[in-house]
């Protein structure tokens, strides 16, 4: 299963991920979480990112490029990947489409996880996340048994940080990006018949539950059927 999750930051792509992860037995390739350990890491990366990401602009294509075509060359995604955070630019989807036509492969899905801005503001303003592990938490709509303090850690738990990028500010011009540059994709992969629009307000369980069907609904289950030569790529 190759699977791209578009959707406006603080949609639930990544909290929907972890969940797909465990379901399907596919990595989940986050390019925000690749970013975001480039720069704890301080590599030559990082440096550059740290201030992008910190205002919420996004990191050029060709240096997006790079990380990606060298995570999904690794072994474990060659049966598949749960794609998040990239493309969010047309470019990077025709480098996407690319790459994958270069390895002889194919998305099966581009999943758009749909969400008005309240909600996404309502989401990013209580965002909580292990420092040592990623799992993400909300303060209120999933917040850990020990305030403070993962669950899914060892005890006494990573330390839940907040995000610097989902201060009000950041979140605004995250927003407008998003709009800007990432929301045409829509229309991109619609056009290849591979886009799946999924509502994505209500509990994290009823989201899960939308993505079971979409994925197991008619358009999924005829691409989920054996290839035959030469089918079209994404
Ligand atoms: P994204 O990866 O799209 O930026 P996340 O998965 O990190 O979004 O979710 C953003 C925040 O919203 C997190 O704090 C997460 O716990 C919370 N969240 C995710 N899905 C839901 C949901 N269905 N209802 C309420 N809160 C949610
Ligand atoms: P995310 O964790 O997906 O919300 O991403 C956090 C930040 O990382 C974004 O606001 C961007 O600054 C940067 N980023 C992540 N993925 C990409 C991408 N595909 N292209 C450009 N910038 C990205």
């Amino acid at each position: 299963m190759r699977v791209v999750l578009l959707g406006p930051p603080g949609a639930g792509k990544g909290t929907q991920a972890a969940a797909m992860r465990e379901r399907y037995r596919t990595p989940h390739v986050s390019t925000g979480d690749m970013l975001r350990t480039a720069i704890a890491a301080g590599t030559p990366l990082g440096r550059t990112a740290r201030a992008l990401v910190d205002a919420g602009q996004l990191v050029p294509d060709d240096m997006m490029a790079g990380l990606v075509r060298d995570r999904l060359q690794e072994s474990d995604a060659a049966g598949g990947f749960i794609l998040d955070g990239f493309p969010r630019t047309v470019e990077q989807a025709e480098i996407l489409g690319r790459l994958l036509d270069s390895m002889g492969r194919e998305l099966d899905h581009v999943l758009l996880l749909g969400l008005e801005d309240a909600e996404v503001v309502r989401r990013l303003s209580g965002r909580r996340s292990c420092a040592s592990c990623g799992a993400p938490y909300h303060v209120i709509a999933a917040p850990s048994r020990v305030e403070g303090r993962c669950d899914r850690c060892a005890p006494p738990g990573g330390t839940l940080v907040q995000r610097p990028d989902d201060r009000e500010d950041v979140v605004a011009e995250r927003l407008r990006v998003y709009h800007e540059r990432t929301a045409p994709l829509a229309d991109h992969y619609r056009r290849r018949g591979l886009l799946r629009e999924v509502d994505a307000s209500g509990s994290v369980e009823d989201v899960e539950r939308r993505i079971l069907v979409t994925l197991a609904g008619p358009a999924g289950a005829a691409k989920a059927a054996p290839r035959r030569a030469g089918g079209d790529r994404a």
